[in-house]
């Protein structure tokens, strides 16, 4: 029995006669950051990693759920605060491959400074030249490939990197944008509000975030 917790969402195909098809979504947590695996018939996506020297906590939090190494085939981070990216070099070194948009690559080293200052993490950068580059545009594509219906958008009222995945079945990641219950709080955040102007343009159904706790909208 998998100890973390499942999502789980409905999907509905059209094919061959309207077949409702379980679509599973992982929510593993093995220090501050959620961070989700999603598997679909072409690969797995993980969404987010936590910071660096997690890496032992990570091997155990994928194995209570039954996760191998190898069913992860991209990583995608929602930005690249360190707290997002620490194990996507090991992961790389582990033959999983980066998906970086195109509106982060300025922002792949952001956190290389901080995780060196630390001797004890023996943090190695992220070599960009082994990251597939794609861009928003073409995200929807490209999930496609992997068995995945939706979207990956630029919402950088965050950070200027800051994205967000959303499905087709009404499920978004948005790692770190600020809970859309804080909207009228940030009254003069023209950012903030853009940003949830479009991820509800999409209609989610359930919001992800990568500190709080998720959001079930009507
Ligand atoms: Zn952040």
């Amino acid at each position: 029995m998998c100890v973390c917790d499942k999502i789980t969402a409905l999907k509905k195909f059209n094919k061959p006669k309207d077949i409702e098809v379980v679509f599973v979504i992982k929510k593993l947590k093995y220090g501050n950051t959620n961070t989700f695996f999603i598997r679909e018939t072409g690969g797995g996506l993980l969404v987010d990693t936590d910071f660096a020297g997690t890496l032992p906590a990570f091997y155990k939090a994928i194995k209570r759920c039954d996760i191998k190494i190898g069913d992860i085939s991209y990583v995608l981070a929602t930005h690249y605060h360190p707290d997002h990216i620490g194990l996507v070099s090991e992961l790389m070194k582990q033959r999983i491959k980066l998906l970086l948009i195109d509106t982060q690559k300025p922002y792949i080293h952001f956190a290389d400074e901080i995780f060196r200052r630390d001797k004890r993490l023996d943090y190695e950068s992220i070599n960009i030249d082994k990251s597939i580059i794609i861009s928003s545009k073409n995200s929807r594509k490209f999930l496609e490939n992997m068995g995945i219906e939706g979207e990956i958008v630029s919402t950088p009222s965050h950070s200027e990197d800051s994205i967000s995945l959303i499905l087709n079945n009404g499920t978004c990641f948005v790692g770190d944008l600020e809970p859309i219950e804080y909207l009228e709080a940030y009254i003069h955040n023209v950012k903030l509000k853009k940003d949830w102007q479009l991820v509800m343009s999409y209609n989610p159904k359930i919001i992800y975030y990568a500190h709080a706790n998720e959001k079930t909208l009507q």
